[in-house]
């Protein structure tokens, strides 16, 4: 069967059993907190049992289960863990693989709660973080100690849809004791499937392109079944777990995946091919663009290139806070991956409480915007934001 047969009849398993009323064709919402059993040697058997899916809800439910199956699937791993965000999914990983006296190697660019985590949790930890620019494979390499244990990724990257080599990172990782993970959440696994490139570690926030609908929050970890063994340990004591009707939606959102991505990439290369030839928008970033510094390695390693586009537009901060507020079919909202188009100006909107300096560094310029393409008409989006273009430059 093909992969989008198999993860549809994965994340929609119903989990029930066959009687004479038949079982239901969506999985049941297993809404509850503990398992009971008719014998205490029954309870003392999956009290000790590893990843039980049916005992206490923090150890596993038949809903987390189910998707943890399908994102596995999707991205080519062995196994997976659902987490109740992105950054639990990340906190798992970085606390579940790492401990005091460690080294980690991360980019300048990431998503913001995993920059705070870098920068202030981590070292908190003792755990000591070099961050290097991300399309430079030779500062990974020369970024190396003997304590190096993990090398965290981010490609495409937040917000600037920079790229970073993953099979040469994960050749430089490779034979040295070092794990290496990535936030995969802008390429989805349509796109990306990182463990196929050596990548031991992929984090998904769910909230985003999974989820799909903008009605849940959650994460995903994948990896090979020892290491998952390992970070469920973790899991269970750090207590970041899903629940089971965040679990169950994430199932539904999963079961359109496919369909969503490619509608999401096909638009938002419009979209950004449309921006391009705008004269009121000075650069685009977006790895479909032969003009992106990166086309070749998008290309080489990627199968589609998002529904994430960022823009720049001839004017400064002025300018692209004006045109945000003159949208009216892109909503003005943070997040990302959802059927709905949402527009969101760095400077004003996630990063008003940084200095000029700082946002500067984290590669976001002033008249910065970014763009998650929905699943309108890509006609519709694009007159959207004509005449926003047009409007402002009266
Ligand atoms: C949103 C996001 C996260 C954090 O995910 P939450 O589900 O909000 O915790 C992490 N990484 C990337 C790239 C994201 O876009």
């Amino acid at each position: 069967m093909d992969i989008e047969t198999r993860v549809l009849r994965l994340a929609a398993e119903a989990m029930g059993e066959y009687g004479p009323q038949g079982k239901a064709l969506a999985p049941p919402i297993w809404q509850s907190s503990t398992f009971e059993f008719e014998k205490p040697e029954q309870v003392a058997a999956a009290a000790v049992a590893h990843e039980p899916d049916r005992f206490y809800t923090r150890y596993g439910n038949p809903n987390f289960s189910a998707v943890a199956r399908a994102v596995a699937e999707l991205e080519g791993g062995e196994a997976a863990l659902v987490t109740g965000s992105g950054m639990g999914a990340i906190m798992l990983a970085f606390l579940g693989t790492l401990k005091s006296g460690d080294h980690v190697v991360a980019q300048k660019t990431h998503y913001v709660g995993t920059m705070k985590a870098l920068q202030q949790w981590l070292p908190r930890a003792g755990i000591e973080v070099s961050l290097v620019e991300q399309t430079d494979l030779d500062a990974f390499a020369s970024a190396l100690r003997p304590n190096t244990r993990l090398i965290h990724l981010e490609s495409p990257s937040n917000p600037t849809l920079m790229l970073t080599d993953l099979g040469g990172v994960a050749a430089l990782a490779r034979g040295k004791g070092i794990t290496t993970s990535i936030d995969n959440t802008f390429a989805t696994p349509i796109n990306q499937r990182p463990i196929a490139h050596g990548i031991d570690i992929v984090i998904h926030s769910a909230t985003k392109y999974l989820g799909g609908h903008n009605d849940v929050t959650a994460g995903v970890v994948v990896a090979d079944s020892e290491r998952i063994a390992g970070l469920w340990k973790a899991l269970i004591v750090f207590g970041m777990i899903l629940h089971p009707f965040e679990a169950w939606l994430l199932a539904r959102g999963i079961q359109t995946l496919t369909l969503r991505v490619a509608r999401h990439n096909a638009s938002a290369q419009t979209v950004a091919e449309f921006l391009e030839s705008h004269p009121g928008v000075s650069r685009v970033h977006y790895p479909g663009l032969a003009s992106h510094p990166q086309h070749d390695l998008a290309r080489q390693q990627m199968d589609g290139f998002g529904g994430m586009v960022a823009f720049e537009l001839e004017g400064g901060y002025d300018t692209a806070r004006d045109f945000a507020a003159k949208l009216e079919l892109a909503r003005r909202a943070v997040s990302l991956g959802g059927t709905h188009t949402l527009i969101v100006h760095a400077a004003s909107m996630i990063h008003a409480h940084v200095s000029r300096e700082e946002r500067g560094a984290a590669g976001i310029s002033d008249n910065l915007l970014r763009i998650s393409v929905g699943l309108e008409s890509a006609d519709d989006i694009i007159a959207d934001l004509s005449q926003a273009l047009s409007a402002i430059s009266h």
